[in-house]
């Protein structure tokens, strides 16, 4: 019998490493909004249509791409912030793995519009299917604009697995407020289909919060503090007259980024007992500080 092992062609790798990364509209918002929040970023835009199916286009002021590193990016394993597996260690950026935007443009139609502030004209750049369409020079101002448009429109069969628009428009409502929570000095906009969704000012914590949910007010949150010689916790817990029936509004952050965890939501639901009733669920929003050293960001 000949030989039967093949290497897969770059597209298919990217493909099947997307299925990993890209479930869903939301999961391009969370990767689009990391990379900005990488950037540096001090206001991002993000647009959607379709509750993300037709558009998912983000917005930023960040430092923006060289012309090389805007057709470098496309590439998997193209990452600018790590080098070495001792930098996994130490990261305190968003992504590191350099994935994401492969991923994304295995997926969707993509367009990049770049620019540095040190040059004069930005680079545009058209993806089809991991395919560069396009590349020319064009005029935009400093900073990045990724657009995702008709996501899985080259696998039908993860098309029809999305759910109905008010599903996915749900999740990307929560990326977007995760974000929004954990970098209230950054300003963000949301728009979905030409509505005005949320118009985010930077703020503090607790502006952001009141921001963010129509029914949050000051006076309804408790700041909490606490410092240990290995975590620095910091955050807002809700009083119990805003305990609800429903679970989605507790947050825990570690380093800015987003996790959910059985054991704490545990503990800090626990602190609330006897003072609210057993089915309701307490606001809580909390950011643990540790050193990255300590962690290990792949769990
Ligand atoms: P990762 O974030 O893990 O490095 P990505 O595929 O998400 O991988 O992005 C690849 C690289 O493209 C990033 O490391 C960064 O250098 C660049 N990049 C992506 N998005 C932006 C952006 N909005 N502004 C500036 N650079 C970006
Ligand atoms: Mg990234």
């Amino acid at each position: 019998m000949s030989d039967i092992i093949k290497l897969l062609p770059e597209h298919v790798a990217n493909q099947i490493a997307a299925g990993e990364v890209i479930q869903r509209p939301s999961s391009i918002v969370k990767e689009l909004l990391d990379n900005s929040i990488d950037a540096g970023a001090t206001h991002i835009k993000l647009i959607v249509k379709d509750a993300g199916k037709a558009l998912v286009q983000v917005i930023d002021n960040g430092k923006g791409m060289s012309e090389t590193d805007a057709r470098m990016c496309w590439e998997r394993h193209a990452t600018s912030k790590i080098t070495s597996i001792a930098d996994v260690f130490k990261i305190k950026t968003m992504g590191f793995r350099g994935e994401a935007l492969a991923s994304i443009a295995s997926v969707a139609k993509v367009e990049l519009k770049t620019k540095r502030d040190e040059d004069a004209v930005g680079t545009f750049i058209v993806i089809e299917g991991s395919n560069t369409i396009t590349q020319e020079a064009t005029a935009c101002p400093t900073g990045t604009s990724i657009t995702v448009k008709n996501l899985f429109f080259n696998i039908p069969a993860r098309r029809n697995f999305l759910k109905s628009n008010p599903v996915e428009l749900r999740h990307i409502i929560d990326e977007f407020t995760r974000a929004a929570l954990a970098n209230p000095s950054i300003g963000f906009e949301l728009f979905h289909n030409d509505d005005l969704l949320h118009n985010l000012k930077p703020a503090d914590f607790a502006f952001r919060i009141c921001d963010l949910f129509d029914d949050k007010k000051p006076e309804n949150l408790l700041l909490f503090e606490e410092q240990t010689t290995i975590i620095n916790a910091s955050g807002f817990i809700g009083k119990p007259q805003i305990a609800k029936k429903t679970r989605g509004e507790q947050f825990i952050f570690v380093n800015n980024r987003f996790i959910k965890d059985a054991y704490l939501n545990h503990a800090i639901v626990s602190g609330f007992e006897n003072i609210i009733a057993k089915d309701q669920y307490p606001f809580y929003c909390i950011n643990i500080e540790i050193d990255p050293s300590k962690i290990d960001v792949n769990i």
